[in-house]
């Protein structure tokens, strides 16, 4: 066992005790996870004593990277005074009315503990408002793991079906036919398409859920006239509207809503807003989210959980919000514009067949000569996901991790050295992968 490495030891452990020896696939790497020793900043260490610069920033939602000098002293005042309640606190209103201010669509939110349960509590909240069974979604597009979220997530051209009529495929083994029979899948950016689509269910519907830049379908931005389409024949029949701005916010102050010019019914947040904790939330209208609301004649979705706007992830998301204003999430843009402006020069002077999609503080770097618009053209053939592989190998060989889509995610304390860094793996990545051939 002593020539094993720390993290390689520690996951023999782990197998006997977490399936697969994981919490969470994400982390799983050939031929064992590595382990965190700590994080400071935009680097982390592992147990090894490597260092690398964090592109992942744990699935885009840490904003200030790692042990945040500001989120960290909020926090250890707060725990001094307790960490959850069964009462209210003067910071879950404090930072609701921070959120509302930065988005005039959040006229009332709630919180919750994750994504998730932010997108589940959007999609009830929506059936409990129209009193509709349905919900439409684009196909491949990640919302999390209720049931009705995650339908086509994982949708094959083995199992996707006619592009006019993409299937509801099931996630996992077990889901009831009744989730794929309520469950509506449109493709992604084809705007003709979508709405012949939406036309057949029109009186189910009870909302479009929408990522305005959906990472598993290939991280491109919604065209403004795809999603004003969809604002427009929703509100033609009574189906509400609902975002999913869980990886999204970080893009502009009040989320990537702002460059559409397109007012949701609802908008589902989390990552970023919990400051490095556990967090969800719901945002929206008023009369929708008096659904909610005891004291409403309209009220008709009891909602509860033990740790909804539990202190601490108020608390470091009031201070990580805080500290990312409009100059944080400017400059932040323009760092990102900067390593994506290099990695796109890097293609062009080696002649990779690559490309690049994204906005704000994200790319995504895929191993096709043109970028995807959707989900179908996004799907890796075997050849690029090999060559994808070999191409994260070695970045995390020169001290760059990444996410293993391709999906690069920035965080307020890098400066342009750790972005000439990464476009340099970048670069000579894809010079060694046209050397491999
Ligand atoms: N929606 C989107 C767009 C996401 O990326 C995620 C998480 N990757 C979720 C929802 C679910 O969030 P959580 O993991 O906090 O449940």
């Amino acid at each position: 066992q002593t020539d094993l490495s720390r993290s390689a030891a520690l996951y023999e452990r782990a197998l006997k005790v977490l399936p697969g020896g994981v919490s969470r696939n994400a982390i799983l790497r050939a031929s064992h996870p590595t382990y965190v020793e700590c994080g400071r900043g935009c680097r982390v260490t592992d147990l090894e004593g490597v260092t690398r610069i964090d592109f992942s920033n744990n699935m885009a939602s840490l904003i200030h990277g790692h042990a945040c000098p500001e989120i960290i002293h909020a926090v250890t005042e707060q725990m001094t005074r307790g960490t959850a309640f069964m009462m209210g606190t003067e910071i879950e209103v404090r930072y609701a009315e921070h959120l509302c201010s930065r988005n005039r669509s959040f006229e009332k939110m709630r919180f919750m503990n994750s994504g998730t349960e932010a997108i589940m509590v959007a999609l009830k909240a929506a059936r409990a408002f129209t009193g509709r069974p349905k919900i439409a979604k684009a196909e491949g597009a990640y919302h999390g793991v209720y049931d009705y979220a995650e339908v086509s997530q994982g949708s094959t051209p083995a199992t996707w079906g006619g592009i006019d009529h993409p299937r509801s495929v099931p996630l996992v083994h077990g889901t009831p036919e009744s989730a794929l029979k309520d469950v509506v899948v449109f493709p992604f950016n084809d705007t003709e398409r979508t709405l012949a689509i939406l036309d057949e269910h029109a009186k189910d519907l009870a909302c479009v859920l929408i990522d305005l830049m959906p990472h598993r379908v290939g991280l491109c931005p919604a065209d403004v006239e795809f999603v004003t389409a969809l604002r427009q024949w929703s509100a033609r029949h009574g189906v509400l509207l609902v975002f999913d701005e869980v990886i999204t916010f970080r893009a502009e102050h009040s989320g990537l809503q702002a460059r559409y010019g397109v007012t949701p019914d609802m908008t589902a947040l989390g990552k970023i807003i919990g400051g490095g904790f556990p967090i969800g939330a719901v945002a929206g209208r008023a009369e929708v989210m008096d659904v909610l609301n005891p004291q409403s004649p309209r009220y008709v979705f009891p909602h509860s959980g033990t740790f909804t706007a539990n202190p601490i992830s108020m608390t470091a998301g009031m201070a990580a919000m805080l500290k990312f204003d409009q100059p944080a999430v400017a400059r932040l843009n323009a760092l990102t514009d900067r390593a994506r402006n290099g990695i796109e020069g890097a293609i062009r002077a080696t002649g990779a067949p690559a490309s690049v999609t994204g906005a704000g503080s994200m790319f995504l770097v895929h191993m096709k000569q043109t970028p995807p618009r959707n989900y179908r053209d996004a799907y890796p053939t075997p050849d690029e996901s090999r060559r994808l592989k070999a191409l994260l190998d070695h970045l995390y060989n020169e001290g760059c991790s990444i996410i293993s889509t391709g999906a690069c995610v920035f965080s307020t304390p890098m400066t342009e050295a750790e972005i000439d860094t990464l476009v340099g793996a970048f670069k000579s990545g894809f010079a060694k992968l046209a050397s491999m051939g």
